[in-house]
């Protein structure tokens, strides 16, 4: 590691890059080559930042698995040039986009901080220089020369999280996100506040990235709500190559004892699909068998998601989809931690 942190700012797009042009009134795209003269509060920081910038930025609703792929393939040529890398998105899929990153980059040994503002950076009220300026800062920190984040993380609004574990839970509140089932890893106040017992520990810190771009996109997340007909069910389960599913149950991950729905969703699995069982609430966990509800999904092989988020969900069944994984072992490996994303 040199000196003096070296991090890359890699911009995809979204509201934090935009700027105000005061003659037409419009916002557009800023050009983060400027982005020191833009911001020379930057300087102050103890590192050197380069950016890396999509020649057209998107908004994040445009975000999709090659996008994925993109971004993962900018941090695997850059990996051994710098020492940390901070990813602007929209905030509006930064969960699913930084869930699914975590899963594609494995032995991860350094920070990789995604996150985004609000309002744009050239807003007088901006919460976009704050959320840039700390991300950096929180790429930068090191402890005994090493770094001390070596995950994949969301930073909003002064907390940092382990990103698979974030929802958007609001669109107009500067805290825009929620980690309900994990604690903040770092809380910015006067000082940085680093909880060290929960963050990610590598196995060593020069291992080698894998970068895993195989992402399978034959996936469906379906929301269960009282009233919902077995032609919808049917006609959702139905869909070609259809190979995994995110079933988002109520509570405790229950759903309806009906004969036609438990055997609709059996002979899904019985072809191969893989369907997976999330609660809809916020937080909390699947507890299978607490009630009688949940019985006949453990039944029939409805794998548990336990308390992941549905991004974390679909990003994960993506990931491990594009592995092959044997179909008697899909089950087991998805129930496991792979990347802090579940409690086992
Ligand atoms: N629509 C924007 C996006 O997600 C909102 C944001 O940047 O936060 O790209």
């Amino acid at each position: 590691m040199a000196n003096q942190p070296n991090i890359l700012l890699i911009y995809t797009g979204g509201t934090i890059g935009m700027i105000k042009d005061y003659e037409t009134n419009a916002l557009k795209a800023f050009n983060f080559e400027k982005l020191l003269d833009r911001i020379p509060e930057l300087r102050q920081l103890n590192c050197s930042i380069d950016t890396h910038s999509f020649e057209e930025p998107i908004d994040s609703s445009n975000m999709n698995t090659d996008y994925y792929v993109t971004i993962a393939e900018v941090i695997e040529e850059k990996y051994s040039e710098f020492d940390g890398f901070v990813i602007l998105t929209g905030s509006d899929t930064m969960s699913y986009t930084s869930s699914a990153l975590s899963f594609m980059l494995e032995d991860l040994a350094k920070p990789i901080i995604f996150t985004g503002s609000q309002l744009p950076i050239g807003h007088l009220r901006t919460d976009a220089k704050e959320n840039l300026i700390t991300s950096i800062e929180i790429a930068c920190s090191r402890k005994n020369n090493l770094p001390i984040i070596t995950e994949v993380c969301l930073y909003f609004e002064y907390k940092l999280y382990r990103a698979n574990r974030t929802t958007k839970i609001n669109t107009e509140r500067f805290e825009a996100f929620a980690s309900m089932n994990y604690p903040p890893l770092v809380e910015s106040g006067v000082h940085l506040d680093f909880n060290f017992d929960l963050l990610h520990q590598p196995k060593e810190y020069d291992q080698k990235l894998i970068v895993r771009k195989s992402l399978i996109s034959d996936v469906i997340i379906l929301k269960l709500f009282p009233g919902i007909t077995e032609k919808a069910i049917k006609a959702i389960l139905d869909i070609p190559d259809l190979k995994g599913v995110v079933l988002e149950t109520y509570g405790s991950g229950n759903a309806p004892t009906y004969p036609w729905f438990v055997k609709l969703l059996e002979k899904s699995i019985q072809n191969g699909t893989h369907i997976v069982n999330v609660t809809q609430c916020v937080g909390g966990s699947i507890i299978f068998g607490h009630y009688e509800t949940s019985i006949e999904l453990k039944r029939i092989g409805v794998i548990d998601g336990k308390d992941i988020t549905t991004e974390s969900a679909i990003a994960k069944l993506m990931y491990l989809l594009g592995e092959d994984i044997p179909k008697k072992e899909f089950k087991n490996l998805y129930e496991k931690p792979l990347r802090g994303e579940l409690d086992f």
